[in-house]
């Protein structure tokens, strides 16, 4: 079975995320979308939130499952036997930044193979980061948020 594991804090999900999962099926058995909870973060939202909203965008499409992991990508990959990564690329830095997370995670995930997708042209100025940000600013990010997403007061 071709599962793939598509790793990020989404916080929140954005519409490229969902984007890049729906390109993602045709390639793949099984696409996790995992929330990996780094202690050293803080997050905007909670992640009972950030799973809740992946559970309910993702609930018509019986190849996606969502799962939540502590501790090294790549490990968790080898954990579900999953032997592809997922993961975006918008622009030169994201690549920069991918590219030596790619090779390290080959090595620490035992030929784990990392699968890139380049975003698509409408997609690529959306990021959490921007998200949070407008949204921390009083602004309205709905542009840029899957439609089942309702945002709570802060
Ligand atoms: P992290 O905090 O680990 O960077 P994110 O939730 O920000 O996690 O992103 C997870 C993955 O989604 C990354 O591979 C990122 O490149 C990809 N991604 C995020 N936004 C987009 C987008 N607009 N288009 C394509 N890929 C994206």
């Amino acid at each position: 079975m071709k599962k793939a594991v598509f790793p990020g804090s989404f916080d929140p999900i954005t519409k490229g995320h969902v984007q890049l999962v729906k390109r993602a099926l045709p390639l793949f058995d099984k696409v996790v979308v995992a929330v990996g909870i780094n202690s050293q973060k803080k997050y905007l939202f909670s992640l009972a939130q950030r799973m809740e909203w992946l559970e309910d965008v993702f609930a018509d499409e019986p190849k996606v499952e969502i799962a939540d992991f502590e501790g090294l990508t790549a490990h968790f990959c080898n954990k579900i036997g999953a032997g592809y990564l997922l993961r975006g690329l918008r622009n030169a830095s994201d690549f920069d930044y991918e590219k030596t997370i790619s090779q390290l995670n080959t090595i620490v995930g035992h030929g784990l193979e990392t699968v890139f997708l380049i975003s698509e042209p409408a997609y690529s100025h959306i990021s959490s980061t921007i998200v949070r940000e407008i949204i921390k600013g009083g602004g309205d990010a709905a542009p840029f948020l899957p439609k089942a997403l309702k945002l709570p007061k802060l």
